[in-house]
């Protein structure tokens, strides 16, 4: 029997064909004070293909750190296949525009082929209007107010055309069409009338992508009211990997969860929501207390989540608010059977069993990040 995922140092990890490597542990858009997590991003390398979840910020300085990235001037994301977008909230997405742009300059020439872009499709209606209903906030860009990630990617590179064009015109990179195909994850048919109602029915998960290394499934999770909102599923030869997204406490988690060897979960600690609108807060509002609970798990639910789901390593991110010290975050073992791992930024996880040993071997595979 394997060893359950641990957390390993770059070099460790660098012995395993499949590793999973947290770039950013952070939830939430704001700045958190005594925190230097970067915002939510994670890595999956298997081989020599790699796979991004959501681009938090910092996540490309990050992965630079992290050991990850293909030594060498112009080829750090060589080795990237395809990069997963769970919902369309910025502190997700708000260093989307850094791969599409930098992409030319830090590997894209040696890329064998385009890197494949998954993530939600157009939420399709407008989330209805919380608090005071005479408090209109009229409707930010009213012709389409909610747009899937290959709409998004549009209006992004329409926004930098001034680069692109001159970096084409003057530099002759080649055309992005040519390096990024971009896929709104197409829904289950019995899943898209309901994003104001139920919008995490019970369902089977679905395949999104599938390559040599991996099969990626997902499925709808509750993060009210954004919809769709994605947890995805890694399937390797090394075990599986569940990325939960945001959610609430989800049958559907559980459900794509299933058996799996990692299970990165996201939390958020109840005492901060207290803290800023609870009884004693001094701003008591019920209920935004209860809308900011439905859309998390709060840390004594995600134990229960992972023990239902009978998977064998928990690892907590998306931590929201990111100064909550440690010892709090790890009470989320209580009711888990399994390993419970607080995640940090740059801690790796090796699945399968190691490959290498060499010293000099790994040295080259995974350089220690720099200090300072
Ligand atoms: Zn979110």
């Amino acid at each position: 029997m394997p060893l359950s995922p641990r957390p390993l140092s770059g070099r460790e990890a660098a012995t395993y064909r499949t590793r999973v490597t947290l770039l950013g542990t952070a939830g939430g858009p704001p700045w958190w004070e005594g925190s230097d997590r970067q915002g939510i991003s994670t890595l999956i390398t298997v081989g020599d293909a790699q796979y991004l979840i959501d681009c938090g910020e910092g996540w490309g300085r990050s992965f630079r750190r992290s050991g990850e990235s293909v030594p060498g001037f112009e080829h750090g994301i060589d080795r990237f296949r395809a990069v997963f977008l769970t919902h369309h909230h910025s502190d997700h997405t708000i260093d989307y525009p850094n791969l599409l742009l930098l992409a030319w300059h830090n590997g894209s020439n040696s890329l064998r082929q385009p890197i494949q872009i998954y993530g939600p499709g157009d939420r399709g209606s407008l989330p209805p209007i919380f608090g005071d209903p005479e408090i209109d906030p009229g409707v930010w860009c009213p012709e389409s107010p909610t747009p899937g990630v290959h709409e998004s990617t549009e209006k992004l590179l329409a926004a930098y055309a001034t680069d692109i064009n001159d970096r084409t015109r003057d530099e002759g990179k080649r055309n992005l069409r040519d390096i990024f195909e971009v896929h709104d994850i197409p829904l289950p048919t019995a899943a898209t009338a309901h994003a104001n109602i139920d919008p995490a029915p019970v369902m089977e998960p679905f395949q999104v992508y599938q390559d040599e290394y991996v099969t990626v499934t997902a499925i709808l999770v509750d993060h009210r009211p954004i919809f769709p909102a994605f947890a995805f599923r890694f399937e390797t030869a090394d075990g599986s990997i569940v990325i939960s997204g945001d959610t609430g406490v989800c049958d559907n988690l559980v459900t794509l969860a299933r058996d799996a060897d990692l299970l990165l979960h996201e939390c958020i600690d109840p005492d901060w929501i207290e803290g800023r609108v609870g009884a004693k807060s001094g701003n008591d509002d019920p209920y935004l207390r209860q809308h900011l609970l439905a859309a998390h798990t709060p840390i004594d639910a995600v134990g229960p989540q992972a023990q239902k789901a009978g998977v064998r390593t928990l690892v907590l991110t998306h931590l929201v608010p990111g100064d909550t010290p440690v010892d709090k975050w790890q009470r989320a073992e209580r009711g888990f059977d399994g390993l419970t791992v607080v995640g940090e930024d740059h801690m790796h996880f090796g699945l399968g069993a190691p490959i290498a040993h060499d010293p000099a071997t790994l040295v080259a595979a995974a350089p220690e990040p720099a200090r300072g």
